[in-house]
């Protein structure tokens, strides 16, 4: 092996040692005699919906991108992934800061009144991460049930199946229980949405832990108030749950959007994506004007040192200006990871 090759699987050990600390650990230990002794090995997550590939592959370079808080690895088998540096994240840091709750199932305590009328969420970014949570048949949907609000979808399954986690992210609730949701999970990505994964027989994660997406975090079963085996699943925004048949097919197990223009209407218990699919259709052409704005859009992250003056002045704009974009007040205190919107 040539220096080069060295130093770089020494790049990609320090690199991925943080994210996949866990998934090294849990994966099963590849043969001996097919790997060189200083390989790395994790396991492979595909990068887009499709066959489960089972097969360990060798990490064989690692490649910094045009951001720093991200480089490209690439596979043995000539695939190649992102791979997101935590420490130099790129992305939004108070994510997994603010409102971060080990015990508490909704710590935001937001009203979708307080939203503004829709966000746009990027499912997958330049990291292509996404996994479905479990690929099957719809056995219960989003809405009401018998008067009752159904927060969730609900995927028919045999006990012990794998539950993937559906984007990389961290695990925010690990709760052990015989009511209600039974064993559940609840995981924060970067995007901002949790998701939800309930009636589990096991649980292979940890409060905390990093996960990526694709990663098996749990098993399917039937704990808690559950009629049979199933998983039920459930994405939020700020603590408030919408039909996550929206962005994931779960037949298929493919996400029908990349860019999802989450609408505060859909908050509301009766709005189903069936229901609404022709009015969506609709207003696609409006979804796309919103789209192009928040695209134009560009932010600060408050680095240490930081003030409002400054970010101003970098940005050639003005306090004023950039206090009515964030809604706040010159005599604002800035945390650090906070994000200004300067444009
Ligand atoms: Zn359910």
């Amino acid at each position: 092996m040539n220096i080069r090759k060295l130093t770089s699987l020494i790049i990609a050990t320090l690199f991925l040692s943080n994210a996949f600390a866990q998934s090294t650990e849990t994966d099963a230990t590849p043969k001996a005699d097919s790997l060189p002794e200083d390989a790395i090995v994790i396991h492979r997550v595909p990068l887009e919906s499709g066959p489960e590939i089972e097969t360990d592959v060798l990490v064989v370079d690692t490649i910094p991108s045009s951001s720093e808080g991200l480089a490209i690895v690439l596979y043995n088998d000539n695939t190649w992934r992102y791979i997101r540096n935590r420490s130099i994240s790129a992305l939004d840091e108070t994510v997994f800061t603010k409102n971060w709750n080990n015990e508490v199932l909704n710590p935001y305590n937001i009203n979708a009144n307080d939203l503004p009328a829709s966000m746009i969420i990027d499912l997958v970014d330049s990291l292509k991460s996404y996994h479905y949570p479990y690929k099957g048949r719809v056995t219960s949907k989003f809405g009401y049930r018998r008067r009752r609000a159904h927060q969730g979808t609900d995927i028919g399954l045999q006990i012990g199946d794998p539950i993937y986690a559906t984007f990389d992210g961290r695990v925010r609730v690990v709760q052990h229980s015989n009511k209600g949701y039974g064993n559940l999970i609840i995981l924060r990505h970067d995007n901002g949405l949790e998701t939800y994964y309930a009636h589990l027989s096991e649980v292979l994660v940890e409060p905390n832990q990093w996960v990526t997406a694709g990663q098996v975090i749990g098993k399917g079963g039937n704990t808690g108030r559950s009629t049979g085996p199933h998983l039920h699943f459930e994405m939020r925004y700020n603590g408030l749950s919408f039909d996550s048949e929206r962005l994931i097919d779960f037949a298929t197990g493919t996400l029908r959007r990349e860019t999802f223009l989450l609408k505060r209407t859909y908050f509301n218990a009766s709005s189903r994506f069936t229901q609404d699919f022709d009015v969506e259709v609709q207003s696609d052409e409006e979804d796309k004007k919103i789209a192009a704005e928040a695209a134009a859009r560009k932010y600060h992250t408050v680095r240490k040192g930081d003030t409002l003056g400054k970010i101003a002045i970098n940005n050639g704009t003005t306090v004023k200006k950039l206090c009515q974009l964030n809604g706040i007040k010159e005599s604002s205190i800035l945390s650090l990871g906070q994000k200004i919107r300067v444009r």
